[in-house]
């Protein structure tokens, strides 16, 4: 049988305190499926998903990508493979406010070391799918924490992730919107990817394929 795309094995992970947050945790995320992992406020979910997407070392147990451990590596392996394999969105957007909005959903591709102007047309028709191509040539700051979101999805879906982490994604749309950021999650789960969402939204927990409560 093949490796989950993701697995956690045994995470602990604590930021200061005495009391990990994240405690001998253990779960696998197959390619093709999303999940959803809910909990109340201060539990953690973002927390794992940092971890999940090599931003946090844990202080034990492995995350594996296909089977490989790659927990562990260096800094600069790890930013490399989160370049390569990870699309992530974080929970407010953070998108580069000193950039336009077309060179944050190129960044990583740009990381990459790739073609900027063979690029540009997919970034392109993702902000179109997403619906905020207009503001292709604005700053960040110029656009509504809804659009952030929007465009944050379209950075993360440039380079065809293997795993997608996203960190209430559809926080701050209507449903209209959610639903596009929903179809979007499932269509790179069809893809191949293993798709893990933190979420209070009970619309997204109900097309997840499966939900993980913290
Ligand atoms: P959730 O996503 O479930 O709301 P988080 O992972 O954001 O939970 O946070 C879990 C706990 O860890 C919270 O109590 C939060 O204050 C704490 N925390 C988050 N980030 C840091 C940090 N960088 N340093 C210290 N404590 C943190």
């Amino acid at each position: 049988m093949t490796a989950p795309r993701l697995e956690a094995a045994g995470l602990t992970f604590r930021y200061d305190a005495a009391t990990p947050l994240v405690e001998e945790w253990s779960a696998s995320f197959r390619a093709g499926e999303v999940v959803g992992v809910t909990g109340p406020s201060g539990r953690g979910k973002s927390t794992l998903l940092y971890l999940l997407g090599l931003m946090l070392k844990p202080r034990a147990g492995e995350v594996r990508l296909d089977g490989v451990p790659v927990h562990g590596l260096t800094d600069g392996a790890r930013a490399h493979l989160r370049a390569h394999n990870f699309g992530f969105v974080f929970q407010d957007a953070a998108l580069d406010q000193s950039r336009t909005v077309l060179d944050n959903v190129l960044e990583t591709v740009l990381y990459r070391g790739g073609d900027r102007k063979a690029s540009t047309g997919r970034a392109e028709e993702l902000l179109e799918q997403f619906g905020v191509s207009l503001r292709a040539n604005a700053k960040p700051g110029q656009v509504s924490g809804g659009q952030a979101q929007r465009i944050a999805m379209c950075r993360a879906l440039l380079g065809d992730p293997q795993v997608l982490l996203a960190d209430e994604p559809t926080g701050n749309l209507d449903p209209e919107s959610s639903d596009v950021v929903v179809n979007a999650l499932h269509q790179q789960a069809a893809r191949g990817a293993a798709v893990i969402v933190v979420t209070h939204d009970p619309a997204l927990v109900a097309r997840c394929d499966r939900r993980i409560e913290l």
